[in-house]
């Protein structure tokens, strides 16, 4: 009998891609929960891209603690930071030459142009009032610089470096949000052209998240809900650097927020996994009650990751806002 190989690129491959740019909180573990049980769910793999290229994301002990976590939790990677595979080294930081190709290949195609504009400037551009307070990028930039180098020179003792910014095309971005549903964006009329790294070799997250899913061969994209909105500037330059490869699956989660409606964050100390661990908690009821978040599990119930397995369904998290009030927080530390 023939056998039928698989293309790499249409096995299903997903990822989990921390920033560790501090101890994972419940909203974290939340997130990766349900990539690895849309993956798992469905027979597919997991890799492990550490995503330290950005802010403070360098501390090993960081990124130790992270991966400890969610180990301690029972998710499990097949490939990446700490495993191993074709794709090393699985830190951003490390990966810069595909960073600086991938923006030569964007140069090439003269889709990306230098530009001087802060964020400020950006939002005080534009006379006519558009979606909220906000105006598209008037494209001032566009053909101004002959080089980088020219760019920056103007921005001299300023502390600031020029962005790279990508040139919009007119016309609706479409596409399906395994979540969300379909998205329909028109950049040109809503935000402009946008940066996709301020770096001379195109070091920063929306170019080089996109350039590591092309070459790691993802397939499928299960991340938070703030990311949803940056989704279709990340399908131009998939489309602009893989034209051949068909864009991953996305789905975008709804985000832990606290009873005060805030979303959990790193930064102000959002319960972490590590002071819960350190508190004697047991993974079991920390997966309960991220189940019972999703909706595959009753309230106070503590379940392992392979029990949730076969009980996990997407559908349930779409009208779902998971919430770290006092009930949840008497039931972790009662
Ligand atoms: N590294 C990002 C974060 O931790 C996630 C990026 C992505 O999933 O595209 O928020």
């Amino acid at each position: 009998m023939d056998t039928v190989t698989i293309p790499p690129q249409r096995r299903l491959l997903g990822r989990f891609a921390p920033s560790p740019t501090g101890p994972l909180h419940l909203g974290n573990a939340m997130t990766f929960l349900v990539a690895w049980l849309c993956v798992r769910s469905r027979g597919g793999r997991i890799l492990m891209r550490i995503e330290d290229i950005e802010g403070h994301g360098r501390d090993p002990a960081v990124i130790d603690g992270n991966c400890r976590d969610l180990r301690r939790l029972g998710l499990d990677w097949d490939e990446g930071y700490g495993v191993g595979g074709p794709h090393e080294p699985y830190r951003q930081s490390g990966r810069s030459a595909l960073y600086r190709a991938s923006l030569d290949r964007l140069l090439e195609q003269k889709l990306v142009y230098p530009c001087i504009c802060s964020r400020r400037d950006v939002q005080r551009m534009g006379a006519a009032p558009h979606a909220g307070d906000f105006h598209p990028y008037d494209g001032r930039c566009r053909g101004r610089f002959r080089s980088y180098d020219e760019a920056r020179r103007v921005l001299e003792g300023s502390g600031r470096l020029p962005a790279w910014r990508f040139r919009v095309p007119a016309g609706e971005i479409v596409f399906r949000d395994r979540l969300c549903g379909e998205q329909r964006v028109n950049l040109a009329e809503t935000y402009g052209d946008f940066p996709i790294a301020r770096h001379p070799d195109g070091i920063g997250y929306q170019l080089a998240v996109v350039a590591d899913d092309i070459d790691m061969a993802v397939t499928q994209i299960v991340r938070g809900g703030d990311l949803l909105a940056c989704t279709p500037w990340q399908i131009l330059l998939w489309k602009a650097l893989a034209p051949e490869r068909p864009l991953p699956e996305y789905c975008h989660l709804p985000v832990v927020v606290d009873s005060d409606g805030k979303r959990l964050a790193k930064r102000t100390g959002g319960l972490t996994l590590d002071a819960l661990f350190s508190a004697g908690v047991r993974p079991e009821r920390i997966l309960g009650l991220l189940a019972y978040w999703g909706g595959w599990a009753e309230f106070g119930e503590e379940l392992s990751v392979d029990a949730i397995l076969p009980r996990f369904r997407l559908d349930t998290l779409s009208d779902r806002r998971p919430t770290l009030d006092e009930k949840a927080l008497k039931f972790l530390l009662p």
